[in-house]
């Protein structure tokens, strides 16, 4: 059974001691093994990393860019291959795995911008004979620690532009599914990166911590469940490091009255089960105001999950896959479970999913659970599952009220056909990305991804212009070159 190891300085690195099990979770079997690096091995990647700085760093920013070129042509010609990795150990459909993917090559598309992006500002005659400029440098060496549930895209939202204005990266995917995060990695250094440029050291929290603690790492991008997040956002930090960390979700829609009920379940069901709601933006609860819309919501999602396909990554008709892990199925169960017996409908049960020819893969079909109350469990937690909720409510404000009391504020979105009450929502909603009538309002690679509240520690959202700033320190210079003249009349205070 294979293990997989390392990239560090350009070339695999098998590592030694602890390993994992990597499953395949559509047949439930164990796939490989992979090594979870010790702290020598991590200090190896961070120094390689920082040998490679100074060279780096001095790079034109324009042949930065040409590299990223060419890594977006690779992407594109081993996509399928990329897919079926994914597939393979995280159970997403193909298709979903390209979509993944299509995203993640976004990211390396605005990054081809850089030498646009790294500009800076210049102001001429900011006093007598003198010009002042901003530019912004990049940091040295930089971490990426990344969550287990979009293995290419997520990676690919940090170190093309972290790599690109000028830092090196050692990059931590996750332990559970890390094949196709390595092999683009190992696409990246064939599209001309030099070596120790950008270094992968697969492990867990050992890795983590190692590259939290080192002093030779400058700032940390991690994506991830938030009470994770927040440890790593304070420590981190506490380290004297710049740090952004994005958390988990519980996002909400609201169905007006005069939705149009047919978009709204059509929309609503990729969106709450596509990927099998193993995604940071899945659409969780349907907030359905007044009962008319409520039971018209119910009853035709119900008609519409008869149609729902479960099954393996690797048949395109199927709609989604299995979850990440057996633990990770008991806990979603887990999760109907307690809505049971806590009072909820249950309108459509996944929880004994029957898939003919893999009975043992980590399968929850879709499930419907109805009259959802905010004090269950269900509701207060992140579930991360294809699972969608529905809490009905009387107003519109009810509805809002619902959203900024929930402790996450990833996304959001609202179905109605009013334009008053539309621009309302968006205006004061406390949370970070907002779809008008688009369930899943993920921001193009040329904005920023990020929530509010506890899906996101610290002050940049990831990708985007906010990389940018990310993933660059400020410096400002004034600039004067005096005559003769000037250096005879000293000033000792400011220009008036
Ligand atoms: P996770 O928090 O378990 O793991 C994320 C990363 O942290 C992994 O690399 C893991 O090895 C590492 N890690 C785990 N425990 C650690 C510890 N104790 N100390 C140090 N490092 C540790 O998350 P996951 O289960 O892989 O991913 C799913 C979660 O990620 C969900 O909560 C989801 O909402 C969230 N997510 C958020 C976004 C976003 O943009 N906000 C995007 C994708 C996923």
């Amino acid at each position: 059974m294979p293990t997989l190891g390392h990239l560090i300085n350009g070339t695999r690195h098998d590592g030694k001691g602890r390993t994992q099990d990597i499953f395949n979770p559509s047949t439930g079997e164990v796939a490989g093994q992979v090594r979870l690096a010790d702290k020598a091995t991590v200090e190896e990647a961070i120094a390689a990393a920082q040998a490679a700085y100074p060279a780096w760093r001095n790079t034109p920013p324009a042949k930065r860019a040409r590299i990223m070129y060419r890594f977006k042509h690779l992407l594109e010609q081993h996509a399928e291959e990329i897919a079926r990795l994914i597939g393979q150990e995280h159970g997403k459909i193909c298709h979903d795995a390209m979509g993944e993917l299509q995203r993640g090559i976004e990211n390396v598309e605005y990054a081809c911008g850089v030498p646009e992006l790294l500009k800076g500002e210049y102001s001429k005659n900011t006093g007598p004979g003198i010009d002042s400029w901003s530019e912004f440098q990049p940091l040295g060496v930089v971490a990426g620690i990344t969550p287990f549930n979009f293995p290419a895209m997520v990676p690919l939202w940090m170190y093309p532009m972290a790599i690109a204005c000028g830092n090196t990266f050692v990059l931590k995917p996750s332990e559970r599914d890390p094949t196709s995060t390595l092999y683009i990695a190992e696409l990246a250094q064939e599209a001309g990166l030099p070596p120790g440029v950008l270094n992968v050291v697969n492990g867990d929290k050992e890795a983590v911590d190692t590259l939290l603690d080192d002093p030779r790492v400058q700032a940390v991008s991690f994506v991830g469940s938030t009470p994770i997040a927040e440890t790593i956002y304070t420590r981190a930090s506490s380290n004297g490091k710049r740090c952004q960390a994005l958390g988990g979700a519980k996002n909400h829609a609201i169905v007006m009255p005069d939705a149009d009920m047919d978009y709204v379940v059509n929309s609503l069901t990729g969106a709450a089960f596509g990927s099998s709601g193993e995604r940071c933006m899945a659409l969780s609860v349907a907030v359905a105001v007044g009962d008319t819309a409520a039971n018209a919501l119910v009853d035709k999602m119900k008609t519409q999950m008869e149609t729902l396909k479960v099954g393996v990554f690797s048949d395109e008709a199927n709609d989604f896959g299995p979850l990440i892990t057996g633990a990770h199925r008991d806990k979603v169960v887990g999760f109907i479970d307690s809505a049971e017996t806590q009072g909820a409908d249950i309108v459509v049960d996944g929880r004994r999913p029957r898939v003919e020819g893999a009975e043992n893969g980590f399968f929850v079909g879709g499930t419907l659970i109805d009259r959802v109350t905010p004090e269950m469990t269900c509701y207060r937690e992140e579930i991360f599952g294809p699972v969608l909720l529905v809490v009905r409510v009387g107003s519109m404000d009810e509805a809002m009220q619902l959203i900024d009391d929930h402790e996450y504020g990833n996304g959001t979105c609202i179905y109605t056909r009013d334009g008053e009450a539309a621009r309302y929502f968006s205006d004061n909603i406390q949370v970070g990305m907002v779809g008008i009538n688009v369930p899943l309002p993920v921001p193009v690679s040329y904005h920023s991804f990020g929530g509010w509240k506890r899906s996101l520690f610290g002050d940049l959202s990831a990708y985007g212009p906010d990389a940018v700033r990310f993933y660059t320190r400020r410096k400002t210079i004034t600039q004067r070159w005096p005559s003769a003249g000037v250096r005879e009349s000293a000033q000792f205070s400011f220009p008036s």
